[in-house]
């Protein structure tokens, strides 16, 4: 490969992964395999769809230069040395499967998975090998992206391990995951691994103005629940943030009301939204806990990512709750939405967070409480 400048135009923030990425580039020096790791939605497929690009351009300039025959393959997704293996399950539908490849490549930063509990199977990676087994179109490079690399069965596992042992010429291996703790340590220690970070507000903000109309309060206001997320900014430009924010602070009072009043509140937040909606009002109730706390400390006001738009009632909160919890509260609500997206249901997991949130405060007797109640 010739010694080339690379570029990354259109990727948010990262800059420590991409300075990495562009000296390998520069210096000729490029591992077989790279493991792109990091949370979800702060652009590590972006990131690698520009570096697998960069990789297969013809120009011997700034890759990828956007003009040679291998950049306008890649632009109509018809790269022949570009593949990309991601979870599906085994009957998925061709045209689905098609649907979803098209989104990768158009909307990294959006891009999800519409199937329930995906896999990578022995299968695809079969395939691949064989594939890989063929001599390399013309002598090209050829680059193949893992999604999601962790939720490769174990089998197909060890069917990549032994392509990375012994990788073939010319190829460049990118896994992606936010979970690479569950990946075995024998492909952790074939790959090298370039760690993406959660992006800053200025960051978010940037992104949301390149997809979204909103207005700039609108845009501040979002990134700054958006905890460091694009993918979840922009999931979260379709929702009314503040209503969400109205909601968890009603859930947090019904903690301090009596059983019945509490199993109410619960059944009728479960009658009226679906578990997505509930898993957002419960990312809401985390963010509120955050700013609540950072307030009682004293911190916040030079956190960008606090907002206060409701001072006051944090105020109100931590006077009349001075022996909150707020650990333990945080860490609850955090198991809450882990059990939500694990298919627990809903009831169940509403109606134990509330018993636990009024525990939190350890001080208060009950009448105490229902005095306090007035949040
Ligand atoms: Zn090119």
């Amino acid at each position: 490969m010739n010694a080339t400048e690379i570029t990354f135009d259109g990727i948010f923030g990262q800059e420590t992964a991409k300075r990495f990425l562009a000296q390998a580039f520069r210096q000729g020096r490029l591992a077989h395999c790279y493991l792109f790791f990091g949370p979800e939605g702060v652009g590590k497929l972006a990131t690698a769809l520009a570096f697998a690009r960069a990789l297969v351009c013809q120009s011997e300039q700034q890759r990828p230069c956007g003009t040679c025959r291998n950049c306008k393959l890649f632009v109509a997704r018809s790269h022949p040395n570009v593949q990309v293996i991601f979870p599906h399950p085994k009957s998925a539908k061709e045209s689905d499967v098609q649907a979803v490849l098209e989104e990768i490549f158009s909307q990294p930063y959006i891009w999800h998975s519409p199937w329930a509990s995906p896999s990578i199977s022995i299968d695809e990676v079969r395939s691949l090998r064989r594939e890989l087994g063929l001599s390399s179109q013309g002598g090209e490079i050829r680059v193949i992206l893992f999604l999601d690399a962790h939720l490769m069965t174990a089998e197909a596992t060890n069917a990549l391990l032994k392509t990375l042992e012994e990788p073939p010429e010319l190829t460049y291996f990118v896994l992606i995951s936010s979970s690479p703790d569950q990946l075995l340590p024998t492909i952790l220690s074939r790959s090298q691994q370039v760690r993406f970070s959660f992006l800053s507000v200025q960051e978010i903000t940037a992104g949301l103005a390149r997809f979204t109309d909103l207005p700039e309060d609108r845009r501040r206001q979002i990134a700054r629940f958006a905890q460091g997320s694009l993918r979840r900014a922009l999931a979260l430009a379709g929702e009314n943030v503040q209503q969400l924010r109205e909601q968890a602070v009603e859930l947090l009072r019904a903690a301090f009301r009596n059983a019945p009043q509490r199993a109410m509140h619960v059944t009728q937040l479960v009658q009226q939204h679906d578990r997505r909606v509930l898993m957002e009002i419960l990312e809401s109730l985390l963010h509120w806990l955050r700013d609540a706390h950072y307030l009682r400390l004293g911190l916040g006001d030079d956190q960008p990512s606090v907002g206060y738009e409701d001072r006051e009632t944090l105020q109100r909160f931590n006077e009349r709750f001075a022996d909150f919890d707020f650990d333990s509260a945080i860490a609850e609500v955090d198991l809450s939405i882990h059990m939500l997206r694990r298919y627990v249901q809903p009831n169940l997991v509403l109606s134990v967070l509330l018993n636990h949130l009024r525990r939190c405060e350890k001080h208060a007797n009950s009448t105490e409480k229902l005095r306090r109640m007035a949040l």
